[in-house]
């Protein structure tokens, strides 16, 4: 099946000029198969007339209706401002059309006697019902009302409702609409094929329940967001098995190394950090790369399980990576690796952005030439010129902050096989997600936090009573304990952002002037940043005042208070994060929400999850069903294309049924899963050739 184009060498197909096709893309329309699955939003019904009789004296209608009528009189009033008024009657009552902007055409063509058609909302008026804005055609002779509701699609300005309708129309008669499910699925689904769902959706008879329709629990739509579920499944699988296909080095040896670093650990790994090393390790023995999601909440010990993975690599004669997103935490991985390699006469090299050229090129020698074993950094260690003699395992951290980009760039760093890949996050990816977007990661969790952990307590406070709370930070404080004061990043105004950060800091040194109030934030220049967070551990500075840069993996056993600025302006599982800085020691923690009074319904909501709530699986959970996928984990900026119409918080079963489907296909009808892929993710390439 090859796609039609909608666009050919000579720039028009179709009738389409290039201006148009260039607004159609920006509706994500570029070839035939898209414009069938640029489905409706909503509906007009036009098919049957309403009696003005029928409306008048009732209050306004939730629904525009179709009226026709003749002309009384037309004349244009200028007060209360300028409009037009349409007087028409039909067969026993009388209206006003009226319109506020208007071409002369109009008002030559609404002459006295004229029939008239008009579709809108009608509503109570002075003299009789009135209607704002109708759309409205003269009739010429007798002319047939059509049969099936007018769909309104989503559109972009300078593309009319007709240039898609027609497409929609084209493609219909155009394309092949037959199955691509076996009949036995079908059936076992009891959803409508595949044809008769497209035509339906893109003209329902008015029999059909306009709101099934509209609120999309339609079974034609639910046929529809099953095939879009199958298609991103398939595509999933077939990316799955593609991997197994390519080669990765075989990491098994014996393991000297591994048992020398867990022999000199001052902790034994909880049962389920051995559970997952084992997993881990039992895939670096294959000879295909690992696509690994390592999951576990905040504190739940992810960085051991990476240096034993690094360390594996090592003692099979590769090279290692870990990069994370920020350098503070990418600081403290260099300090973690250092603690535990380094009695292993493994040195780390250092590489990120604020480094000196110098150091750097230095490092990135040692690496391209193999000298060097394990690297720790940030971004940079993407760039281009990062080289390594033979990587094989490369670990990002906090994944969700990284593109599916510069994911791929770091697995390009393998010479001649692709490096093994672990990713970690402590953001916990809800089911329904890690089986849709993350279908293409294996996932090993975390799910117990190590001994002698004491939970956090959460409170949330009025920031009326700030100054109990810096007296409350003050006491602590003075006891030896050290605090996190954090403030809220402002979308988009670093400026902003700093200035809350700044200013925090300034009053809270008046208020605590016996306390060493320190201050980091994302502009500080990089040894300034590092340099703040190592007097914070080292116990020198009392109170850190912070932006979100503090948000991942910053680890300071004795830090027992938090304090978040403006608590109601964070995203749940961003609170749930910061939060996990605290309750690291053996002193019982807390963390104060401060809310800015008046709390929305919305925010009183979220800020009560993570108030009762310690678990982020739920936290997060909750987020989805708050803020739908794309807020959540970054999805957006993961490259997966999200889902058009199938919602994860409401279609799990479909989901569910996708998954089995898919399998099903694969395994046994290849063919048909690639032809239903290619109708929901036309290539690509037919485009570019265009
Ligand atoms: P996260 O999963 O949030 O990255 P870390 O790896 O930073 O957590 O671990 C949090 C803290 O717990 C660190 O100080 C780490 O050394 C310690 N830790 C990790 N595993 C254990 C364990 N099994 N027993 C005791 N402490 C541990
Ligand atoms: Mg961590």
């Amino acid at each position: 099946m090859v796609p039609a184009k909608l666009v050919s060498s000579s720039g028009t197909s179709m009738g389409l000029p290039d201006a148009l096709a260039g607004l159609l893309a920006k509706l994500g329309i570029h070839h035939p198969a898209d414009a069938l699955l640029h489905l409706p939003m909503r509906y007009e019904d036009e098919t049957h007339l309403t009696a003005l009789a029928a409306v008048c004296g009732t209050v306004t209608q939730s629904r525009p209706v179709l009226i026709e009528a003749s002309v009384v009189s037309t004349e244009v009033r200028y007060r209360p401002r300028r409009q037009l008024v349409v007087r028409v009657i039909d067969q026993d009552a009388e209206a006003d059309l009226r319109f506020f902007n208007f071409y002369p055409s109009l008002q030559r063509s609404l002459v006295e006697g004229a029939r008239v058609r008009a579709f809108g909302e009608v509503r109570p008026g002075l003299y009789g019902v009135e209607m704002f804005h109708p759309r409205v055609r003269v009739l010429r002779g007798e002319q047939a009302l059509p049969d099936t509701l007018t769909p309104v699609y989503p559109s972009v300005a300078g593309v009319s409702q007709t240039v898609l309708r027609r497409l929609a129309q084209q493609a219909l008669g155009s394309l092949s609409l037959e199955d691509t499910l076996p009949p036995r699925w079908a059936d076992k689904l009891d959803l409508p094929s595949f044809e008769a769902a497209v035509r339906l959706l893109h003209a329902p008879s008015p029999a059909v329940g306009v709101q099934a329709l509209e609120d999309r629990t339609h079974p034609a739509w639910r046929r529809i967001k099953f095939d879009e579920l199958l298609a991103q499944q398939i595509s999933m699988r077939r990316h799955k098995q593609a991997r197994r296909a390519r080669s990765a080095p075989v990491l098994a040896a014996r393991g000297a190394l591994t048992e020398r670093l867990l022999a000199q650990l001052p902790f034994a790994l909880t049962p389920a950090q051995q559970r997952v090393w084992h997993e881990i390790e039992a895939e670096l023995r294959q000879s295909h790369p690992m696509n690994r999601l390592l999951q576990g909440d905040v504190g739940s010990g992810k960085t051991i399980v990476a240096a034993l993975a690094a360390l594996r690599a090592v003692e099979c004669g590769c090279q290692a990576v870990i990069m994370a997103p920020t350098e503070i935490l990418a600081e403290q991985h260099a300090r973690k690796f250092a603690e535990w390699l380094t009695p292993l006469g493994i040195g780390i090299e250092w590489v990120a952005g604020g480094q000196k050229k110098r150091e750097r090129s230095a490092a990135l020698a040692r690496l391209a030439s193999g000298e060097s074993a394990v690297a720790v950094g940030t971004h940079a260690l993407f760039q281009e010129g990062v080289e390594f003699h033979h990587l094989g395992v490369a670990i990002v951290d906090e994944q969700h902050r990284f593109g599916v980009r510069q994911r791929l760039a770091l697995r390009a760093k393998g010479a001649a096989a692709e490096p093994h890949l672990l990713m970690m996050s402590a953001t916990p990816i809800p089911r329904t997600l890690a089986m849709s977007h993350y279908a293409d990661l294996d996932v090993s969790v975390i799910d117990q936090l190590p001994p002698g952990r004491t939970p956090v307590r959460t409170r949330l406070i009025t920031s009326a009573k700030r100054a109990q709370v810096i007296a409350h930070v003050r006491d602590a404080c003075r006891a030896g304990r050290q605090a996190y004061w954090v403030c809220p990043l402002i979308e988009e105004s670093e400026t902003l952002d700093l200035q809350t950060a700044t200013d925090t800091w300034q009053a809270l040194t008046e208020a605590l002037p016996d306390l060493h109030i320190g201050l980091l934030h994302g502009r500080l220049p990089s040894d300034e940043k590092a340099s703040g967070i190592a007097r914070f551990a080292s116990g020198e500075i009392d109170v850190l005042v912070a932006t979100t840069v503090i948000e991942v993996g910053v680890d300071v056993p004795n830090a027992s208070l938090m304090v978040i600025e403006h608590a109601e302006r964070f995203g749940l599982a961003q609170i749930h994060q910061l939060r996990g800085r605290v309750g690291r020691g053996a002193t019982e923690s807390s963390c104060i929400l401060l809310y800015q009074p008046p709390l929305s319904e919305l925010a009183r909501a979220r800020l009560r999850i993570v108030y009762e709530n310690t678990d982020g699986f739920r936290i997060a959970e909750e987020d989805l069903r708050l803020r739908g996928p794309g807020e959540l984990l970054g999805v957006r900026q993961s490259g997966v294309p999200l889902l058009r119409f199938a919602d994860l918080a409401t279609d799990q079963d479909l989901l569910e049924l996708a998954c089995k489907a898919a399998e099903h296909l694969l395994l046994h009808d290849p063919a048909r899963a690639l032809a239903h892929v290619e109708r929901w993710t036309p290539e690509a390439g037919a485009l570019l050739k265009a």
